[in-house]
């Protein structure tokens, strides 16, 4: 791990293992962190928080370290990306992309360290010149999720850096290896000792302690959300800052006029990339109940030639699931659905291929036959396990997609130039995609509405989460006026 500048282990001296998904083998042995390791992270970020050395980096040499360290990424994009396949499973062409992508992040919030501009009020008080200016909050805490984690990882670092702060990274459990070779990447830039540290190690111990310390902030937390729940709770005793980026049960909306090709492609990419397992995941589909069953079948005559495989090789379409508990997650839905009443038309088991059989699988799968009140329609599954809800007009359809505690995406499939601009407002959600499905940039802001989480990352808006504003009051007048007043 590294606390402060320095490569440790735990103070426990424990590790524990990490598994390859598409194996199911342990490949790698990481540091179990505990409650010492995260006081001493902790401790080291907020040193150098208040320390010299990275005070007297104004926000343009912050910037350049930023813009370095995209620079540095660049050069290690394909090793990092190896890595994360080999922990989490996903395909290789999807962790290069983002492992060649995130570095965008840097060079972006890098640019804007030194435009974060203060201004002077038009005071109304006379005999006051009075300004405010942004800040820095502290020590940031930044809890990752397993299944993009250095992509995620940019998406908290890069703000956070260029607001000033000083941060503590814990990684899932389950995907630590890629933040470890991350962090000697960060280390070769030049930035102080202490402004990056990385605990790794379990929920219950190093992400709770992040979260309980007083020391910290605010927390940056992407993940489930029982945990983001969990998390803003324990954060009010402190009363941190929190930015919750959680589940979602995004609806993709395919309307009678819309080009049916296109919208296959769109609603495959929306549930069966990455295996389901992307927050913003199309878990959804309303079809328009005119096209339904000529949309189903086309759908499910292109899902089925999914190439199931190992996420190594350029030609799988789709992987294993990222966890042994995910898996059974998913499993344990296939079986609420089919008690539900719902049909699988497509999957709805393990593959049997034995070539498959070492690895966590779970054939692409498509139910018909739901409602929006069904289990398989509100709660996340994080799989690639779709639930079509037939609509009759565009009023039935928006209502659906609302009826949902989630907020996070929606997707829009339709030919019409009105309906493309006029049904996205009416949609309460954090993001919308027309024609198309889960595209995301640095300057785009990401979050969700309602439980989908608290807060925005990337684009313009992310750094005023790792800002606080102070007001300051100078005097122009040359003598204290009566105390007794109020001025
Ligand atoms: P998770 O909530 O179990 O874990 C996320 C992180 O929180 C891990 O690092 C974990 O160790 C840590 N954690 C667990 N318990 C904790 C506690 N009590 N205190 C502090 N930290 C704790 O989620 P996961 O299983 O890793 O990720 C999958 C979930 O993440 C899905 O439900 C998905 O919807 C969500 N997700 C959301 C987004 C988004 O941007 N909205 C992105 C990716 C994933």
């Amino acid at each position: 791990m590294l606390i402060g500048g320095e490569w440790t282990a735990a103070l426990s001296g424990e590790v524990f293992e990490t598994q390859n998904p598409y194996t199911g083998k342990t490949w790698a042995l990481i540091p179990r962190g505990g409650e010492a390791d995260v006081d001493r992270a902790v401790e080291a970020a907020h040193a150098a928080f208040n320390g010299a050395a990275w005070r007297s980096i104004n926000a343009t040499g912050r910037g350049a370290l930023l813009r370095k360290l995209g620079d540095a990424l660049a050069d290690h994009a394909e090793r990092l990306a190896h890595i994360e396949v080999r922990d989490n499973g996903k395909l290789l062409t999807e962790m290069l992309g983002q492992t060649n992508y995130m570095r965008q992040w840097y060079y972006y919030f890098g640019g804007l360290a030194d435009k974060v501009e203060g201004a002077v009020l038009p005071i109304d008080k006379p005999g006051n010149f009075t300004y405010i200016r942004h800040e820095p909050i502290g020590v940031v805490g930044a809890i990752i999720p397993w299944n993009s984690p250095l992509f995620l990882t940019a998406w908290k670092l890069a703000p956070a850096l260029a607001a000033g702060n000083t941060v503590v990274v814990k990684p899932s459990e389950f995907t630590s290896a890629s933040m470890l070779e991350f962090a000697r990447i960060f280390e070769s830039v030049g930035f102080p000792p202490g402004v990056l540290n990385v605990v790794t190690g379990f929920g219950a111990e190093v992400g709770q302690r992040l979260v309980e310390h007083p020391l910290v902030s605010k927390i940056a937390f992407t993940g489930s959300e029982t945990t983001g729940k969990r998390i803003y709770q324990a954060a009010a005793a402190t009363l941190k800052r929190v930015t919750l980026e959680l589940g979602g049960k995004s609806a993709n909306i395919v309307l009678a006029d819309a080009n049916l090709d296109n919208a296959v492609k769109g609603v495959v990419s929306g549930i069966f990339a990455a295996s389901g397992q992307t927050c913003i995941a199309g878990s959804r589909l309303l079809v328009d109940r005119r096209i339904h069953d000529e949309f189903i079948g086309r759908l499910v005559a292109f899902a089925r030639t999914a190439a199931l495989g190992d996420p190594m090789l350029p030609t799988t379409q789709v992987g294993p699931v990222t966890t042994k508990p995910q898996l059974e997650k998913v499993l344990s839905y296939l079986e609420i659905a089919r008690s539900e009443g719902a049909e699988a038309v497509l999957g709805g088991r393990q593959p049997s291929d034995p070539e498959l059989s070492g690895g966590w699988f779970v054939e692409p799968t498509i139910f018909t036959g739901v409602n929006n009140t069904m289990r398989i329609a509100r709660e996340e599954i994080f799989g690639p396990v779709l639930s079509v809800i037939p609509f009759e007009d565009e009023d039935e359809a928006v209502s659906i997609a609302n009826d949902s505690p989630y907020g996070l995406g929606a997707g829009l499939w339709t030919e019409s130039i009105s309906k493309a601009h006029t049904l996205p407002n009416r949609l309460q959600t954090g993001m919308v995609w027309v024609n198309t499905y889960r595209a995301t940039s640095y300057m785009a802001p990401f979050g969700g509405y309602k439980q989908s989480g608290i807060g925005r990352e990337s684009g313009q808006e992310a750094i005023k989460e790792y800002l606080q504003t102070k007001t300051v009051w100078i005097s122009t007048e040359t003598e204290v006026p009566n105390p007794f007043v109020m001025r």
